[in-house]
C-alpha cells in the first residue's frame, strides 16, 4: 500500500532541509557519481522528497574474489539531507523506484533500497547461482553502507517485512557495525527442516557440491544422464499433468509415555488417518491427505492439530508437549514415474512414501544408467 498519508509532512519537513548542492563539495549527484564503482542518474522523486537516485553500483559476484567477475546492482535513493538518518532497505526482493520503509517516514529522513543480487536488474551474466546466498548478499550490503555513508555519516537503521526483514536480519548477522539498528517488521526464519537427520546425512555422503538452480527445460541441462526427481514440479518440467499435490499436516510432540519402539497406523477412513510414527526423541502424530490445488499447502488447520492429538489420546497415547505442526504437499501420481526417456531418467510421483521408497528407487535408477 503506498503511503499517501505521509505525503503532505514528509514534504513540509523536507523542504526545509533540502539542499541543491550537497555540502562538503560538489552537486550530490557528482559526489554519488565519484563513489567507486557506482553511477548515479537522478530521477523523478517520490512521496515529497526532495530529490531521488537510482544508483547502479558494481559489485563482486563473488566477495571472496573482489578482483573476479563483477555485475551490477541497483538501488535507489531518497535523498532528505545529508545529516539525517538513512533508513536502509536491503530488500529481500527487487527495488523500484517508488520502494519505501515506514521508518523513513517517521524519521523524516533518507532512505535507500537496494534490489537483491539476482533479481531482475541485478542478475550476475552469466548467472552463476553458487553465488547467491546470504553471506554473498551480506556483503554487497555491506558494500553500499560503507560507500554511502561518505555522504550520509548520520544513524543508520536498517528495516524490512517478510524476506526483506530476512535480508536486514542476515546483514546484520555479517556486518553488526554496519547500522546502530534493526527493525525487522516479519521475519519468517524457518529454523526446521523435513527431516532433521536423514537428508543432511543422505548429502554427506554426496562425491560432488550441490549446486541449486531453477531448471525450465530439462533437454537444456547438460551431462550423459539427466535424473528428474523435481516431486510436483514435474507437472510443468516433465509437462505431466498427472502429478497432484496431496496436502498434508503432521503434529510433532515430544514422546510423552510413548513406546519409541512402536508405530502405529489407523487408514480405514482416508478422510480421518491417524499414525503415529516414533522418531528417536519425538512422535510424528498424522495425518491428513486432501487433494490441493498449486504449489503451496494450505494454512495450518488448528481444528485438524486437535483431531489428531484427540485421536492420539483415543489409541491411549499421552505425547508430550507439541513441538511443531507441519504442512506440506506430496506430489502424488496414480503410480510412481520410474523411467528412462533418452538420457532423462524420471523419478518422481512417490506421494506420500517418497521416504520410504527413494532408496529403492535409486537402486532401480542406478541400474538404467
Ligand atoms: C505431511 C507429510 C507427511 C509425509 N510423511 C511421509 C512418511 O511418513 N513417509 C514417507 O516415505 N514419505 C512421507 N511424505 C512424503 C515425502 O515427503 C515425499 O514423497 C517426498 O518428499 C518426495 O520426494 P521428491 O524428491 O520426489 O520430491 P520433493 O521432496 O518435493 O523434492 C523435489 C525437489 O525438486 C525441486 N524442484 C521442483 N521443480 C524444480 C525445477 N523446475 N528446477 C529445480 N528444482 C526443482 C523442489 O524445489 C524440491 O526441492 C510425507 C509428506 C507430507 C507432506
Amino acid at each position: 500500500m503506498r503511503p499517501a498519508r505521509f505525503l503532505a509532512p514528509l514534504a513540509l519537513a523536507l523542504a526545509a532541509c533540502s539542499d541543491a548542492v550537497a555540502p562538503g563539495g560538489g552537486d550530490l549527484l557528482e559526489r554519488l557519481n565519484a563513489l567507486p564503482g557506482v553511477t548515479a542518474t537522478e530521477i523523478p522523486s517520490h512521496y515529497g522528497y526532495p530529490r531521488q537516485f537510482a544508483l547502479d553500483i558494481t559489485q563482486p559476484v563473488d566477495h571472496d574474489r573482489p578482483n573476479g567477475p563483477t555485475f551490477t546492482q541497483r538501488a535507489y535513493l531518497s535523498h532528505a539531507d545529508e545529516d539525517l538518518p538513512m533508513v536502509f532497505g536491503p530488500n529481500g526482493y527487487g527495488a523500484t523506484e517508488e520502494s519505501w520503509e515506514e521508518l523513513a517516514f517517521i524519521l523524516q529522513c533518507n532512505g535507500v533500497y537496494v534490489t537483491h543480487r539476482y533479481f531482475p536488474g541485478s542478475r550476475p551474466q552469466p548467472t552463476d547461482w553458487r553465488y547467491l546466498d546470504i553471506r554473498q548478499a551480506a556483503a554487497d550490503h555491506h558494500r553500499i553502507v560503507v560507500l554511502l555513508e561518505a555522504i550520509y555519516p548520520g544513524p543508520w537503521v536498517s528495516a524490512g517485512s517478510s524476506k526483506s526483514g530476512m535480508t536486514a536480519l542476515f546483514h546484520r548477522r555479517f556486518w553488526p557495525d554496519d547500522v546502530d539498528a534493526t527493525v525487522a517488521y516479519v521475519a519468517p526464519l524457518m529454523f526446521d527442516v523435513e527431516d532433521e537427520r536423514f537428508l543432511p546425512w543422505l548429502a554427506a555422503r554426496l562425491a560432488r557440491p550441490i549446486a541449486r538452480a531453477q531448471v525450465t527445460d530439462l533437454d537444456a541441462v547438460p551431462g550423459d544422464v539427466v535424473v528428474n526427481a523435481t516431486g510436483l514440479g514435474a507437472r510443468i518440467l516433465a509437462g505431466d499433468p498427472t502429478v497432484t499435490g496431496l496436502a498434508g499436516q503432521v503434529v510433532v510432540t515430544a514422546p510423552g509415555d510413548a513406546d519409541l519402539t512402536v508405530s502405529l497406523a489407523d487408514d480405514r477412513d482416508p478422510d480421518a488417518m491417524f499414525y503415529a510414527i516414533p522418531r528417536l526423541d519425538s512422535l510424528v502424530l498424522g495425518g491428513s491427505a486432501v487433494a490441493a490445488a498449486g504449489d503451496e499447502p494450505p494454512p495450518e488447520d488448528a481444528a485438524l492439530t486437535a483431531r489428531i492429538l484427540a485421536d492420539a489420546a483415543r489409541f491411549g497415547l499421552h505425547p508430550g508437549p507439541v513441538l511443531a505442526v507441519r504442512r506440506g504437499l506430496r506430489p502424488f501420481r496414480p503410480t510412481v514415474r520410474l523411467e528412462r526417456t533418452g538420457r532423462i531418467l524420471h523419478c518422481y510421483g512417490h506421494g506420500g512414501a517418497g521416504y520410504t521408497l527413494c532408496l529403492g528407487c535409486v537402486e532401480d535408477l542406478a541400474a538404467q544408467v
